[in-house]
């Protein structure tokens, strides 16, 4: 996998509390890069910040896999560089409307607006030899029945028909190698061009989010080098790193 190792090693388990969870269990135990485990159900998916991540048998693909962070390679820019892989092989699979939000979300365009289609969740774990990120996906089959706080939606609604998921996986799995040995070999700024051409809001007003804080309102200029969102504000442009911080439509 990207330099690090020959082939992926992929589990499938008919059900875990959490892909990254059971990951992580492993990456602690020495599990190789290149590990990836996928599981039709999830008792206990994540999101960022503890938020659940809801997903179902018949109607989803949670996968994790772990790759060793190139030493000099900051973490910031990966999850939009996985946003990268995710939106150019459902694309290339067929999928219209896919879209990215910053910093982990895979959108999807629909007459309404855009909806939620896939989450990315990256986590780091250091060991003697490095750091090694453990990448989380969560992609909806179908829309997810339930109560969400936003719009949420399926890829049954962006093509004709679903390819089978473990053809889906192996798909994702050959574009995520090709991202992340970019990622490698230049980090974010060799992706950026490709992220901003998947941009949802781009140029468009938006409110991000902190925790009980006023929201920051600004025109949104997309990312820099590094991944960090760039904000317009009536204060100047902002340079905001992922953090605690969720972007929403003005
Ligand atoms: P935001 O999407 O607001 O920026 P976030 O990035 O913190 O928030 P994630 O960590 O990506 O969110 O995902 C967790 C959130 O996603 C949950 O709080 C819930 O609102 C929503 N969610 C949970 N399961 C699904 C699903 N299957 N499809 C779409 N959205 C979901």
């Amino acid at each position: 996998l990207a330099g690090q190792a020959g082939r992926f090693d992929v589990d499938a388990l008919d059900s875990c509390d959490s892909t990254s969870s059971e990951l992580l269990r492993r990456a602690a135990l020495g599990a190789p890069p290149g590990t990836v485990v996928v599981a039709d159900r999830q008792l206990a998916g994540r999101g960022r910040r503890g938020r659940s991540w809801s997903s179902s048998p018949a109607d989803s693909l949670t996968f994790s896999l772990l790759w060793r962070l190139p030493a000099g390679r900051v973490p910031g820019g990966l999850s939009l560089a996985v946003g990268v892989a995710l939106a150019q092989a459902l694309d290339a699979l067929g999928a219209n409307g896919v879209r990215l939000k910053w910093p982990n979300d895979v959108l999807l365009a629909g007459d309404t607006g855009f909806a939620k289609l896939a989450g990315v969740l990256v986590e780091l774990a250091s060991d003697r030899r490095g750091t090694q990120a453990c990448i989380g996906i969560g992609i909806n089959l179908a829309q997810p029945a339930g109560d969400f706080p936003q719009a949420v939606a399926g890829l049954s609604q962006a093509m004709a028909r679903v390819p089978e998921r473990h053809d889906m996986l192996a798909a994702l799995l050959r574009a995520l190698l090709d991202v992340l040995d970019r990622f490698a070999q230049a980090g974010f700024a060799a992706l950026k061009d490709d992220w901003l051409a998947w941009h949802a809001w781009q140029d468009r007003p938006v409110q991000l989010l902190g925790e009980g804080e006023v929201p920051l309102v600004g025109v949104c200029r997309g990312v820099d080098d590094d991944g960090a969102l760039l904000l317009e504000t009536a204060a100047g442009l902002s340079r905001i790193l992922a953090g605690d911080l969720s972007l929403r439509a003005a």
